[in-house]
């Protein structure tokens, strides 16, 4: 992986990795101080690209069909009268795509030092009831897993971020083709 010239710094872990933020982020104007928070923890803003809208293709090569199973099991975890985790993960999939598309995003590559691990650190847990304080979701979300299921929608939370290295490089490569990973 290429370092910036500028990152003079001697980083023993470098890492790029991808973040999103999602419609409500750019809705709420909040961009600016979620961006903030990477560059305050040291991490580097390396690209950035506003998205007027997703597009259908786009959406499901981000959340493919794939991950219906996780997103059922996390929402079995969090509501247990929820019986059928492959339908209702379906459901969840189907609601995140139309959230994410509903309006303009802005994606980002970020790096620096154990950058995947400290983004998610920075960003906090999925549900933003339940996102630690000083952390973005648990700072400025508004929303939570039970009060989305409940409205039939998908949890609004700010910001994705990809979760391991293969996620990122997969993700970086499909919102920024133009630069080679
Ligand atoms: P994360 O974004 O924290 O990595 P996941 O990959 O599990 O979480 O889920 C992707 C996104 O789907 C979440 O950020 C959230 O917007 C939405 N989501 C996840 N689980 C649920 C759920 N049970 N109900 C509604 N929305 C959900």
């Amino acid at each position: 992986m290429k370092r910036p010239w500028y990152l003079s710094r001697c980083l023993e872990m470098y890492e790029e990795t991808f973040v999103l933020l999602k419609p409500d982020a750019l809705e709420r104007r909040l961009v600016g101080k979620i961006i903030q928070r990477f560059e305050e923890s040291g991490l580097d803003i390396l690209d950035i690209r506003y998205f007027s809208r997703v597009d259908s293709n786009l959406i499901r090569k981000h959340y493919p069909d794939s991950m219906a199973r996780d997103l059922g099991v996390k929402a079995h975890n969090a509501m247990k009268n929820i019986l059928d985790i492959e339908a209702h993960g379906m459901l969840v999939l189907e609601r995140l795509r139309r959230y994410v598309m509903r309006g303009p995003v802005i994606a980002l590559k970020i790096g620096g030092e154990d950058a995947i691990r400290t983004v998610r650190r920075i960003v906090g847990y999925t549900d933003p009831l339940l996102a630690e304080k000083g952390t973005i979701r648990g700072d400025f979300g508004i929303d939570s897993l039970k009060k989305s299921t409940e409205e039939g929608r998908a949890c609004e939370n700010l910001v994705h971020a990809s979760g391991n290295e293969e996620e990122a490089k997969r993700e970086l490569a499909l919102w920024f083709p133009e630069n080679s990973y």
